[in-house]
């Protein structure tokens, strides 16, 4: 371990491994899954890793689950199937699937689990684009049953649910109060509270409302031995009082403590202060200046250290009037030149899209009528003003046209304030990956660079990277995203049918960097999941 890396205190214990998708000894070693057989605990709570055998531990192990459990025991080939893959590019047959019905069939799953060493993965809308909810684990999916809004308290702006809670369905219940759950994935119609929680998923309006580790309060939590637990801020005389306690939980707090002592520092310095910042565990929550926040410190570990049973989450008010007004520039590159000049008007939502993912559009006759409304250029934000009536959010988006008037160049800009014709153009926006995938006519077009992110005062530079690092290998691709925030979306023409193409992406994306100057040199600064694709999979391997 070099002296930048973190040691983890282990809280999961046998949760699967943090990079599931990649490992490609899981898949040489594997029959039916067990492979890494992590977890024995013992009395000490310390746990013994052990190799378990495949299908007839997994033929127990659903045995034993359909005797305990109310939910539903799913270990057939063919649920098996279902959820071998996410929104991904990755494919991970899992052991099994478990569909509690409520907290208990979860505790005593993970229970089952954990006595044969079988890793376990928790499942929500299985949205992700980076393989986070896809492993060889017994798939615990919350979607189901696990689903219910357990209590909202306008006053305090705080909802408590269950994992499996939809986005949509909380926020149409929040917004009886006039408030809402800030971040919104374009997923939102799908995605559920869990995986959000430990995506540490933002949306178009986190430009207002923060990423949800700004928006989670308290979460409850199972670990993989089987404590479970309530976490959140933590002052440090209670801090004290837990460690003094002892127990399991004493020594997770311990250790996380002991962590954040020793690499306090690091962490100030190392980790990048920009608003997209979700890639890694969320250590900065743990400093003593942001409370010592168990809970958020936990947004965004992807299932890799506990299962979320439970969760409170902060609401934000939700401005009942909204204008959009489009900006067009010449190209998107001089759009995202433009983000902090249009950030200082303060918009709840401010996104970009280039002409590539226009041009698809057309090509695919989607939404074609919505098109034709946006203002010329080849580069748009589309920028939303908040207010309590009409007049307050118009006012807002005017003030934005009076100041960019002022500019040696200024972009074509619309306005509209007829909420059915915003909402048009916003489909044009959320369509962005339905678009740009599979366009007749050209290459089909892969997730892998999804949610890169830089400051965004730097996007305007970052995107003319981006777009002559792919130029120069001969791949092409649309550029799109939450440009407010710095992030950028992209489904890129990757060649993964042939074994030169393969091999192209392979020397692009996987080989070993022999030092970290040769990624730098490689990769544009970012802190895209791209690099998540590192290690692949053993069919990549035998492809190539
Ligand atoms: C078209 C498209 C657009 C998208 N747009 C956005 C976007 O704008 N912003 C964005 O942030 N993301 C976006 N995503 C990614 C994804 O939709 C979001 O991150 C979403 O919030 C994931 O929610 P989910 O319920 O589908 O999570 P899942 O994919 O089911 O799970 C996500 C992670 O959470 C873990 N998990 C789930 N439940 C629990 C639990 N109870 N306990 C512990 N761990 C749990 C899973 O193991 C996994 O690691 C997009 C994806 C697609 C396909």
């Amino acid at each position: 371990m070099s002296k930048h890396e973190v040691e983890l205190p282990d809280l999961s214990r046998g949760t699967h491994d943090k990079s599931p998708r990649h490992h490609s000894d899981a898949v040489t070693n594997s029959v039916n899954g067990f492979v890494r057989g992590p977890a024995q605990p013992t009395t000490t709570g310390e746990v013994r890793r052990r190799k378990v055998d495949s299908s007839e531990t997994s033929a127990e192990l659903a045995a034993e689950l359909r005797t305990r459990i109310r939910g539903e025991v799913r270990f057939d080939a063919g649920s098996r199937a279902l959820y071998a893959t996410d929104a991904s590019n990755y494919r991970q047959v899992p052991i099994g699937v478990v569909i509690p019905k409520d907290i208990n069939d979860v505790v005593e799953t993970v229970a089952a689990a954990c006595r044969r060493g079988a890793p376990v993965l928790a499942r929500g809308g299985g949205t992700s684009v980076a393989g986070q909810c896809c492993n060889v684990a017994v798939v615990i999916d919350f979607s189901k049953y696990m689903h219910r809004i357990l209590a909202l308290d306008p006053e305090r702006k705080r909802a408590r649910v269950e994992p499996g809670v939809v986005l949509d369905d909380l926020r149409d219940h929040a917004e009886e109060y006039h408030l809402t759950f800030g971040p919104d994935p374009s997923t939102h119609n799908h995605c559920t509270l869990g995986g959000m929680i430990d995506n540490n998923s933002c949306g178009v309006h986190s430009v207002m409302a923060g990423k949800t580790n700004d928006n989670v309060e308290e979460l409850e939590i199972l670990t993989y031995d089987g404590l479970r637990m309530r976490v959140g801020e933590t002052s440090e005389a209670e801090l004290e009082r837990i460690v003094h306690e002892g127990g399991r939980r004493g020594e997770i707090y311990s250790k996380l403590r002991a962590l954040r002592d020793r690499y306090g520092n690091l962490i100030r310095e190392g980790f990048p202060n920009i608003p997209r910042r979700v890639s890694g565990y969320n250590l900065p929550w743990l400093l003593a200046e942001n409370g010592f926040h168990v809970a958020r410190a936990l947004v965004g570990s992807e299932s890799t250290c506990v299962t979320v049973l439970g969760a409170t989450v902060g609401l934000v008010s939700s401005p009942p009037v909204r204008s959009l007004l489009i900006l067009g520039y010449p190209d998107v590159y001089q759009a995202g030149d433009h983000i902090p000049e249009v950030l200082a008007h303060k918009p709840i939502a401010l996104e970009g899209m280039d002409d590539h993912l226009v041009a698809a559009m057309k090509k695919k006759r989607l939404h074609p009528e919505n098109v034709e409304l946006l203002p010329a250029g080849g580069g748009w934000l589309l920028v939303e003003f908040g207010g309590e009536s009409r007049a307050e959010a118009d006012a807002r988006a005017r003030a934005l046209m009076e100041a960019l008037k002022r500019d040696p160049n200024v972009p074509s800009m619309k306005l509209f304030d007829d909420p059915d014709e915003a909402r048009t153009i916003w489909l044009v926006r959320r369509s962005g990956l339905g678009a740009t995938a599979r366009v007749p006519g050209e290459n089909d077009t892969w997730e892998g660079w999804e949610d890169s992110a830089v400051p965004p005062e730097k996007l305007g530079g970052y995107l003319r990277d981006l777009r002559k690092l792919l130029t120069d290998h001969g791949y092409n691709c649309a550029l799109y995203g939450h440009f407010g925030q710095g992030c950028v979306h992209t489904r890129i023409d990757f060649d993964l049918l042939t074994q030169a193409g393969i091999q192209k992406y392979r020397h692009l994306f996987i080989a070993p960097p022999t030092s970290s100057s040769a990624t730098a040199a490689r990769f544009p600064a970012s802190t895209a999941t791209a690099n998540r694709a590192a290690s692949c999979c053993q069919r990549c391997s035998d492809r190539s």
